[in-house]
């Protein structure tokens, strides 16, 4: 008999978790490591925020707290998102979590039979996909065009909606691209929606990025069109908006009390509760005015950061990289680059058992960080199927500029370095 169920054998993972240990060896060495694979803000907690937290902490918020998540911070989030969507939300159609990730995998469970069907973009957040196979649905990604900013429109949609289709998922601002829909795009997929999915299909919309916006644009919400409130799952959390990565608050509106109702019930059998004095500190955080400044600052600098970067990497051979509009990644395409360093032979060339778990890009990622102590993502980190023939790496700018530069020069080295890539490559450690 086997030890693991089948199930827990198709669940995949977040390789920027996975690559830790890949750069603990390289640092290992002596070399200091450019850090470009992060997902998470490089800046401190705003100070408020923790002051909160430790008042919370001496205040004996330490016990139990309610398993749907302690009503003052379901009462600051139901008022910031029905204000910032303009929508009625109401405190009792929310549900708090431990991040803004538990959500995705809760709505898989809570929405879809075996054999029921999910759209996700890929490029996407990899759990997006890692959830479909070990629940026995049916994974269908919505390629994202790097010619259209990564965004999409309801044509794009349209052909991938059946009958089995139960849960539709966006991500604006994106991980790993950085691409935001506009608001004429978020009509034309909602009014595709509502054209052709019935009413029970349920739209999870992950805005997680939704304070990190460049350029001056406003947050859009396809729960703001007229009719999606009643059939979307608007997801957001403290994680980006307030570099609180390991507070662990994340939080999700559902369309009616019901279903909220069976979050919370996941939320039983799987934590029973978020820690009640992180919980004061996120609702501090929404409702303080000394947040915006800070985030702000933080987008600011993001914002300067993506500049330097995408200038840097569109300067270099075989490399081209769209300007993203939010979150704090840039996703260049690297397929000349691949092309290039001849990385598509070299790939084609490997052992099957090889060549299956790794790809050009991600012979180029390992190459960066093994050879040139660069760590970025690459783009089967965010989607495996249909990620073949689909060249790109993802770079986080949530690092410092000095660094980030640093870490532009060195891949700019590595792109006329053919014969190492070739050695590296025949070497055979450490390609995928
Ligand atoms: N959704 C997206 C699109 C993300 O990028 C992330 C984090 N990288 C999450 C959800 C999960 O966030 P958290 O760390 O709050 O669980």
């Amino acid at each position: 008999m086997a030890l693991f169920a089948n199930r827990v054998r198709q669940i995949g993972t977040e390789n920027a978790f996975k690559i830790g240990p890949y750069i603990n060896e390289v640092a290992a060495t002596g070399r200091k490591v450019i850090r470009c694979n992060l997902g998470e803000p490089d800046f401190p907690l705003p100070q408020h925020i923790r002051e909160e937290v430790k008042r919370q902490l001496d205040n004996d918020m330490t016990h139990y707290v309610d398993p749907q998540g302690i009503l003052p911070l379901r009462e600051a989030i139901a008022a910031d998102v029905g204000a910032t969507r303009g929508i009625e939300v109401t405190p009792d159609r929310v549900v708090v979590f431990p991040g803004g990730k538990p959500p995705i995998g809760f709505s898989q469970e809570v929405y879809c039979n075996p054999g029921d069907e999910v759209i996700y973009p890929s490029p996407g957040f990899p759990i997006y996909e890692s959830f479909t196979a070990y629940l026995g649905l049916k994974p269908v990604p919505l390629h994202l065009d790097e010619q259209k900013g990564f965004a999409f429109n309801g044509d794009d949609l349209a052909p991938l909606i059946t009958p089995r289709t139960k849960l539709i998922i966006l991500n604006f601002p994106s991980n790993p691209t950085g691409g935001v829909a506009t608001r004429a795009q978020l009509e034309s997929i909602a009014g595709v929606i509502l054209a052709k999915a019935p009413p029970d299909v349920r739209i999870y919309s992950d805005e997680i990025y939704e304070n990190i916006l460049f350029d001056g644009s406003v947050h859009q919400s396809i729960a703001s069109i007229p009719g999606m409130a009643a059939r979307t799952i608007i997801a957001s959390g403290a994680s980006k908006s307030y570099s609180w990565t390991g507070g662990r608050v994340g939080w999700a509106v559902l369309p009616t009390v019901e279903e909220a109702l069976m979050f919370k019930t996941l939320n039983i059998n799987y934590f029973s509760c978020i820690p009640g004095y992180n919980q004061m500190g996120a609702r501090l955080a929404i409702e303080s005015p000394e947040s915006k400044p800070a985030i702000q600052r933080m987008v600011r600098a993001f914002q300067e950061r993506r500049d330097e970067v995408v200038k840097a990497l569109n300067a270099m051979d075989g490399i081209r990289c769209q300007v993203p509009k939010g979150a704090f990644y840039v996703f260049p395409n690297i397929g000349g680059l691949c092309e290039r360093l001849g990385a598509i032979e070299l790939h084609d060339g490997l052992p099957a058992d090889v060549r299956a778990k790794t790809s050009p890009a991600t012979l180029v990622q390992m190459f960066l960080l093994f050879r040139y102590a660069v760590a970025t993502m690459d783009r089967r980190a965010f989607g495996v199927i249909g990620a073949e023939g689909r060249h790109f790496l993802r770079i986080s700018v949530a690092t410092g500029l000095d660094d980030l530069k640093e870490g532009m020069e060195r891949i700019r080295a590595a792109t006329q370095d053919a014969d190492g890539f070739a050695a590296f490559v025949r070497e055979g450690r450490r390609l995928s």
